[in-house]
């Protein structure tokens, strides 16, 4: 396994070591003794939640130079090799966090961020619907102004994270009045998940089951104006903005994904004789594995770089998607060797070779399949 100090980066200094052996510390003690019980119930305990809130890392900085902070976070989170938990902390602390942080009023800040940051209220994020997923065009979900100067809210979301356990949404609507409907003139609003019309009901996916996958139905539920994130109709320009943090999480998520698999697939070939010799003795293994290893190194250094220019209030859609791309995309690559070489014994259900894959496909998928960060990269969307 890779110590803190293999782990240095071009933009990393000595207090980002330290705060990544801290960081360590604190995941080997609260989550990875928890983890299997987790996934087992489908969501992370709120005794889980708490104990990451207490050791500060609910509330780590979204901009600025203490961004690195989040980004060494982020890898470690990964480097748990569950996918699934760094999941709903990514979309708990980070996505959803995000549009608080960003365009939230003070007093939306006080009421839902400050107690997501002390693990009180677990957030949500959901945009995603049955026909508005890579392309949010066909946004459905629409707010009908209730003549009191509030909103009632009407529409199905899909495959949304924390679904269950979340306090709150931070949601997409489109905007019943507007001459085209969709994307255009649509708001984001918090909705409290409490309210009435609101229904969750879990989906069994195939991995990430921590993370708590839910469709979310609102039905002519009463959200108040003050509950609209930032200006009514302005959702398009906030979600251009605030998907390429998405992208830079997931793909910092990915990465330290990647360098869990990457490092027991290096000590698997090591140690699993076929024969009198070790896998590793074969060329081909060898290579594949330094081919994976070689791409880990290129993906984690663009990812410190990706990071950095996030600090630097300099990130283009261009490089939170080739980071977000070849992440995840090199997570599945790791998860599909890592089954292959463990031989039938990854191809038992409860093994990790078997969670790691199940897992990795998420990645591809999840805020925004491959195919569209290659339109992005590309310049075609
Ligand atoms: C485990 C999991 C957790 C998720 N969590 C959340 C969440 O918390 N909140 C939320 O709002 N959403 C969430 N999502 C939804 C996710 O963001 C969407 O699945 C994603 O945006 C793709 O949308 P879709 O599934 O509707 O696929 P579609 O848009 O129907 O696309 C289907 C497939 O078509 C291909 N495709 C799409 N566009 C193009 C293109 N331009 N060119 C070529 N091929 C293309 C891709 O292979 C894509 O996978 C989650 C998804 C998963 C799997």
């Amino acid at each position: 396994m890779s110590t803190v100090q293999e782990l240095s980066a071009p933009g990393l200094d000595e207090s980002h070591a330290q705060f990544r052996a801290r960081v360590r510390a604190v995941l080997a003690r609260e989550v990875l003794p928890h983890a299997d019980g987790w996934e087992q119930r489908r969501q992370i305990s709120a005794e889980g939640w708490r104990a990451l809130a207490d050791e500060g890392l609910l509330a780590l900085p979204h901009a600025g130079a203490g961004f690195l902070d989040s980004a060494v976070f982020l890898e470690e989170l990964g480097r748990t090799g569950y996918a699934g938990i760094r999941a709903a902390v990514g979309v708990h602390a980070y996505m959803a966090a995000s549009y608080l942080t960003a365009f939230g009023s003070p007093e939306l800040r006080e009421r839902y961020l400050a107690p997501a940051r002390r693990g009180e209220h677990v957030a949500a994020l959901a945009i995603t619907e049955a026909d508005a997923g890579s392309d949010l065009r066909r946004l459905t979900t629409t707010a009908v102004a209730d003549g009191d100067g509030g909103y009632r809210v009407t529409g199905v979301k899909r495959h949304v994270a924390n679904g269950s356990r979340a306090g709150f949404y931070v949601t997409v609507v489109a905007n019943a009045e507007a001459s085209s409907p969709g994307l255009a003139g649509a708001s984001l609003f918090v909705i409290d998940a409490d309210l009435p019309g609101v229904t969750r009901t879990p989906q069994q996916t195939l991995g990430w089951l921590s993370a708590d996958v839910c469709q979310v139905d609102f039905a002519d539920v009463p959200v108040s104006s003050d509950h609209l994130i930032g200006r009514p109709g302005r959702a398009l320009i906030q979600l251009m903005s605030a998907l390429d943090f998405e992208r830079l999480v997931a793909g910092l998520l990915a990465v330290g994904g990647a360098l869990f698999c990457v490092e027991l697939l290096k000590q698997l070939i090591r140690t699993h004789r076929i024969g009198d010799a070790p896998l590793s003795a074969k060329q081909t293994v060898r290579h594949r594995v330094a081919d994976l290893d070689a791409e880990l190194e290129l993906v984690r250094h663009y990812g410190y770089h990706a990071a950095w220019s996030h600090s630097q209030g300099k990130l283009s859609t261009r490089t939170a998607s080739i980071l977000k791309l070849r992440a995840t995309e090199l997570a599945v690559a790791a998860a599909e060797a890592f089954a292959r070489y463990s031989g039938a014994r990854g191809y038992q259900e409860e093994s990790t070779a078997a969670r790691l894959y199940r897992d990795s496909l998420a990645g591809v998928i999840a805020a925004g399949p491959s195919e569209v960060m290659r339109d992005l990269v590309s310049g075609e969307m």
